[in-house]
């Protein structure tokens, strides 16, 4: 079944390069800079709130260009053994920001290991600069303006994460109408923690094109009816959910409901490193535990390029 799944050709559009580190690449750049290595247990969270801790942690080990020129290039070697064969990363250029690195000379490293994985046969790739609710509106335009004349070099759109319940859509009301005027193609984290109201702003304050997990749609029968209406594309990170807590268990997941209610849903990974699991063995998951089909995770993996920004174009 996993050989049936890795065959199909996928994208993958909900993806976070600095959640997809794995512990030893973390030990092996601190060795590297004489620094203390990552405690073992770095990716067991008790919570939400433990999860964005630790996801901030991994952007301190990757200190400069030459460490995300190695983790994007081990990245897209992954990718490549799950049959992905487009795929749209997040940066977290807002922590990287927040930490005053030099984000366009990291962008540098990025493209540098992107180069040679794709000499190397890996896949295609587009970029979309994160931003951190809980850092704030002013963060995340600053980020935004240095997302600009990135454009050029496959960034493709922004998006905001972190933690919902400190920075509400409208917030970023401002923020991403700049983005829609500069080109840059919108989605956001939404209705993962936080309730329906999240989702709704993500898309009429801010004309979120794509939601990020979207769990909260399912006790508002008029969202869901909007989202399918509208086929506005919405990521499933089933590990990711579990593991964050986001989902008290994996048989509580909306993604079935979803599906039956007529929702462009597609599968993700989210951090694959951090939640222990990759592109393939989601769709297992799907498939073993929610009792997804056959055709209907073929269903899924179609669903995945209409998802993308490559796939849709703004009307
Ligand atoms: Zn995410």
């Amino acid at each position: 079944m996993r050989d049936l799944i890795v065959g199909w050709p996928k994208a993958e559009v909900h993806l976070h390069l600095e959640g997809a580190v794995e512990i030893e690449t973390l030990r092996e750049l601190a060795a590297c800079r004489g620094l203390p290595p990552p405690p073992a247990d770095l990716y067991d969270y008790p919570d939400f709130g433990g999860f964005l801790k630790a996801f901030q942690m991994v952007c301190d080990y990757l200190a400069g260009p030459a460490e995300y020129e190695t983790v994007t290039r081990k990245l897209f070697g992954r990718l490549q053994q799950q049959g992905v064969v487009y795929a749209e990363i997040y940066v977290a250029a807002g922590v990287l920001l927040w930490q005053r690195k030099p984000l366009e000379a990291i962008f540098d490293g990025i493209e540098a290991g992107y180069r040679r994985a794709r000499a190397d046969g890996g896949p295609e790739a587009r970029w979309i600069l994160d931003a951190t609710r809980q850092f704030g509106a002013e963060a995340a335009m600053e980020m935004t303006r240095r997302a600009v004349p990135l454009r050029g070099r496959g960034v493709i759109g922004i998006g905001i994460g972190g933690d919902e319940e400190r920075g509400a859509p409208e917030l970023f009301r401002e923020v991403y109408a700049y983005a829609r005027a500069q080109g840059l193609r919108l989605t956001a984290h939404a209705g993962e923690t936080a309730g329906p109201e999240s989702i709704w702003g993500a898309l009429r304050a801010l004309g979120a094109e794509r939601i990020g997990h979207g769990l909260a749609a399912a006790g508002d029968a008029r969202l869901i009816e909007h989202l399918a209406d509208k086929q506005v594309p919405v990521d499933i990170c089933l590990s990711s959910n579990l593991r964050t807590g986001a989902v008290r268990a994996i048989e509580e997941h909306p993604l079935r409901g979803f599906l039956d209610a007529g929702l462009l849903v597609s599968l993700s990974t989210d951090d694959p490193a951090m939640f222990g699991t990759d592109l393939a063995g989601e769709y297992l998951l799907a498939h073993e535990r929610l009792g997804l089909s056959i055709g209907e995770l073929r269903r899924l993996a179609a669903n995945s390029f209409r998802a993308s920004f490559q796939g849709r174009r703004l009307e």
